[in-house]
């Protein structure tokens, strides 16, 4: 049993000149190669499917950049077939045994860094410098969920509880952390001895592909991990009410949920889905420090994490304060825009999905609201954004309550404290919020009052690090039992738990 402290793996060090070679190598290759066709693995077998997907790379949306297979029904079928044969096989095999392999896992993830980044670039338009400690985190993933079921880390009197995982589990991840998100999910699914469907985002198949490979090189049979994207359409649907699908892991908006909860009332559900975070500075905060806090967390991957903070609600006089605004706003038009291939270790502001709130929130000004700094689609690409910050933003309007899920910061004004908080709570949604001040009676004034799941101070508030931070949020963030992702007791949730206990 591991006994020794976990540490987080470092990222990559960019300053060392061998690894900018490294990494100038990664993005030549996956900017100029086309990847190959991409099969679903079911049962074994690689099948390049007459339906039949197209990955689109963001940063160049004109001409497809891949082709992926796509499963019909029939294929639904025989990959739950396979699964709920293949299950018991893995579940029987011991805590320590499945242990291994996940260590092994994280070895296997460790050695395709390059290629992880460079897929995500692809994919999701990444830059390196928000690709890199998402592989990082999927390692820290495989490496402290291998320790979870640990005779000592559960405080079971004996080491003779039984574990009986909950059976075939569909593992539904995001295009926007297309690494980390679905490693957690499926990583976390074998460790309690599950079968896993993994069904990767439409938007980032490539990225799936990969890590379901880095899998199997680690052990893990085909069987027990198969790989299958699926339209989101009626065969979507099919495969989540599939009553062979014991539990569903899904990250993605609230609406998702719900309708997975309306199709199959049923469902054993973990969501984590949607987020309107603010945060919050106040007159006694140290504002260089604050501005530079808000920047990254609104505009860190162009502001698409369900972590983000989309609001900042300031005191008044912050809020009133020409330095300030005249601060914030140079901070972020000095942010580099541009394709993920041209720029390495920034930010690069850009949004994947335009959807209907993002368009409605870059292109309409509600009643009270200002541009402090309008943004522009560039090179008519409608997945490319320059940031925007919108002053005025009134309680109870569009932008504060709804996610739109890019380059998009409102500003709101508080009289207190007291307020700002007001404003923060009012909302569906309690991922994540921030708070800027030095004085310590605000701090805990805050943390008493607040609604969110993670809660930040004094720092940005997006990047959680598995075990330092786990992830997780409360009101509308969550459905389902919401254990935090990268947390003590995320694994748990994946078997039921029989305790048994002898005589003395
Ligand atoms: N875990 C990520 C973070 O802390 C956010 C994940 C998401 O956007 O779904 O920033």
């Amino acid at each position: 049993a591991p006994t020794r402290p976990f540490d987080n793996v470092p990222d990559t060090d960019f300053s060392l000149s061998a690894n900018q070679q490294w990494i100038k190598e990664i993005v030549n290759r996956w900017s100029t190669t086309q990847p190959q066709p991409i099969p679903l693995q079911i049962g074994g077998d690689w099948i390049h499917a007459e339906m039949q997907g197209e990955g689109i790379d963001p940063s160049r949306p004109g001409e497809p950049a891949y082709a992926y297979s796509l499963a019909g029904q029939t294929l639904v079928n025989r990959a739950l077939e396979v699964a709920t044969q293949a299950q018991p096989g893995w579940g029987h095999r011991t805590v320590p045994e499945r242990r291994a392999i996940l260590l092994d896992i994280s070895t296997e993830l460790a050695k395709r860094r390059g290629n992880f980044i460079g897929s995500m670039m692809l994919d999701a338009g990444k830059t390196v410098s928000e690709a890199d400690p998402e592989v990082s985190e999927a390692i820290d993933f495989a490496r402290y969920y291998a320790r979870a079921l640990d005779a000592e880390t559960l405080g079971a009197e004996v080491w003779d509880c039984r574990m009986t995982p909950l059976g075939v589990v569909v593992v539904t991840p995001p295009w926007n952390f297309p690494l980390a998100i679905p490693a957690g999910g499926v990583l976390a699914s074998l460790m309690a001895g599950n079968a896993v469907i993994f069904k990767p985002a439409p938007e980032a198949v490539l990225v799936g592909w990969h890590l379901a490979q880095a899998f199997w090189a680690a052990g893990v049979p085909q069987e027990v991990l198969q790989f299958v994207p699926v339209p989101d359409n009626e065969i979507g649907q099919a495969l989540v009410t599939d009553p062979r699908v014991d539990a569903v892991i899904l990250t993605g908006s609230l609406q998702t949920a719900r309708r997975f909860q309306t199709w199959n009332p049923e469902i054993r559900l973990f969501a984590e889905t949607s987020g309107k975070n603010s945060l919050i500075i106040t007159s006694m905060a140290d504002q260089d420090q604050a501005i530079k806090d808000l920047v990254r967390s609104a505009f860190g991957h162009n502001g698409q994490k369900c972590s983000a903070a989309s609001l900042a609600i300031l005191e008044a006089e912050v809020y009133d304060s020409e330095t300030f605004r005249r601060q914030l706003c140079d901070a972020v038009a000095s942010l580099a825009v541009g394709p993920a291939w041209d720029v390495v270790n920034v930010v690069t502001p850009r949004t994947q999905l335009p959807s209907p709130e993002l368009e409605r929130g870059l292109t309409t000004l509600e009643p009270g609201e200002s541009w402090l700094l309008k943004p522009r689609m560039l090179d008519g690409n409608a997945r490319l954004w320059s940031p925007g910050i919108k002053l005025g933003v009134q309680p109870g309007s569009f932008l504060h309550q709804t996610e739109c899920f890019g380059p998009l910061l409102g500003l709101m004004r508080a009289k207190s404290l007291a307020e700002a908080v007001e404003m923060a709570n009012a909302v569906d949604f309690g991922l994540t919020s921030g708070l800027h001040t030095l004085d310590d009676r605000e701090v805990a004034f805050w943390k008493d009052r607040i609604a969110a799941g993670n809660l930040y101070i004094n720092r940005h508030i997006t990047g959680a690090i598995v075990r330092r931070q786990p992830f997780g949020g409360w009101k509308a963030s969550v459905v389902g039992p919401g254990a935090k992702a990268g947390g003590p007791n995320y694994v748990l949730q994946f078997v039921d738990w029989h305790q048994v206990s002898l005589p003395r």
